[in-house]
């Protein structure tokens, strides 16, 4: 499965914002966006750029992508599926994002950012229903229990994850138990729930061009 593997602060710089793909350094006044909130590269500094239409939309869509880590090819397939499902293409596409296994063991707490989750995936250190799932983009369902498998549970990396998240809190669909690291989906996500700076409809309009 293809990935980014480059420098993720420069992504955040890019967009302008906290993306949050550092895990614990996005909360310190080390993150790149409070020290340095400019574009990066030569021209970053330079004054007077407005991004406008096409610019605006392009930015969206690639804010969205970097933030829950999905690829041009994956991002496209979620907007296709979106488009055909019943519903607000928009909101239909962030509900598939925000239903990803990664995302889930991500918002429980389980991993310091959605990356660390993909890889406590596909080392195996998550079950759904008890059972192990090594697939990140699995879509989760309600009444599913998500969990980190009872070997794993005293994973250094991952009770540090569980402790530095307790002040995050959890969204409203989802239920953790912190001290088994267990979880559920105690229902399917609405827009509501997704409390991130997104402006969907400007993927919708990029995407019909
Ligand atoms: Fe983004 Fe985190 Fe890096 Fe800050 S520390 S720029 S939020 S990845």
């Amino acid at each position: 499965m293809a990935r980014y593997t480059g420098p993720v602060c420069r992504l955040c710089r890019r967009e302008r914002m906290k993306l949050f793909l550092k895990g614990d350094r996005c909360f310190k006044e080390k993150c790149a966006v409070e020290r340095r909130n400019f574009p990066p590269g030569q021209h970053g500094t330079r004054r007077g750029r407005r991004t406008l239409g096409y610019g605006l939309q392009l930015r969206e869509k690639q804010k969205v992508k970097r933030i829950y880590g999905v690829l041009e090819s994956q991002f496209r397939n979620y907007f296709a599926e979106a488009d055909r499902r019943k519903g607000i293409t928009g909101e239909n596409l962030l509900v598939q994002l925000e239903r990803r296994l990664d995302n889930v063991v991500y918002s429980l707490g389980f991993a310091a950012s959605r990356a660390q989750a993909r890889q406590l995936i596909r080392h195996g250190h998550v079950q759904v229903d008890d059972r192990k799932v090594s697939i990140p983009s699995f879509q989760v369902k309600a009444g599913q229990a998500v969990a980190i498998k009872e070997a794993s549970r005293k994973n250094p990396l991952i009770r540090s994850s569980v402790e530095t998240a307790r002040g995050r809190g959890v969204p409203d669909w989802l239920e953790l138990n912190a001290e088994n690291t267990t979880g559920r989906v105690l229902r399917l996500p609405v827009r509501e729930d997704i409390k991130l700076p997104i402006q969907e409809q400007l993927i919708v309009e990029l995407y019909s061009r």
